[in-house]
């Protein structure tokens, strides 16, 4: 498929909402980059180090990794060849003040956003979700317990991998994440709709549904 221009497109949601199974669509039918903050900071996790040692303290509790470290690891992502037919920013910008760095960012490099995906769903179906969530330690995929089991339990489908369960998909964490999402990008929700970026899709559709819905979003935007 080809896009008019390149799609740079954020993805915001609570944790749960579906945004990464529409981002591993997205990427291959668009042909755009993957940046999860959540993934990098993890890989960065593994790493160790300082670094890796001072974000695992956050990230475990739940919590919000500091801006200025984020923010870094994003632009410096956006900066090389393979970002420059268009991104999908998922679990970022979190906050105002990140949002505000992306635009200067971005600015300064003459590109902008393009469409701005809020991912709305109840928070009895975002427990659910992410209680029975699993992920292949090879290639990274995502399994469902109940909504989409691997063929084999605890096997993954592509690569044969095992299927490991996040830390903080764990019930306690969960519920703190999602009070910390609530309470943190409910002004960034609000600084993409007067911006008119924002498009509201319904994250409790299922997945080839909800992808179809951004298919028509695109067309009717234009960007493809
Ligand atoms: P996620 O996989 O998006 O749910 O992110 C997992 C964890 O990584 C979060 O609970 C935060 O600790 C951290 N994290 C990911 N993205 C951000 C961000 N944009 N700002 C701050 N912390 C983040």
């Amino acid at each position: 498929m080809e896009n008019a221009k390149p799609i740079n497109m954020v993805l915001l949601g609570p944790p749960g909402a579906g945004k990464g199974t529409q981002a591993t669509r997205l990427i291959e039918a668009y042909k755009l980059l993957h940046i999860s903050t959540g993934d990098m900071l993890r890989e960065a996790v593994k790493e160790g180090g300082d670094l890796g040692g001072k974000l695992s303290d956050y990230m475990n509790r739940g919590e919000l990794v500091p801006d200025e470290i984020v923010t870094k690891v994003v632009i410096e992502r956006m900066s090389r060849p393979d970002a420059q037919g268009g991104v999908i920013l998922d679990g970022y910008p979190r906050t105002c003040k990140q949002a505000e760095s992306l635009d200067a960012a971005l600015a300064g490099s003459g590109k902008r956003l393009n469409i701005v995906l809020y991912f709305g769903t109840s928070e009895d179906v975002l427990i659910q979700r992410l209680s029975g969530r699993r992920i292949c330690r090879g290639c990274g995929r995502i399994f469902h317990t109940v909504n989409m089991p691997p063929k084999v339990e605890n096997i993954c489908d592509d690569c044969d991998g095992e299927l490991y369960q996040r830390e903080d998909d764990k019930p306690e964490t969960v519920k703190n994440r999602l009070k910390v999402y609530e309470q943190s990008t409910h002004e960034l929700i609000e600084y993409y709709r007067e911006k008119g970026l924002l498009q509201e899709v319904d994250g409790s559709a299922p997945a080839e549904e909800l992808f179809e819905a951004i298919h028509v979003l695109f067309q009717e935007k234009g960007l493809i």
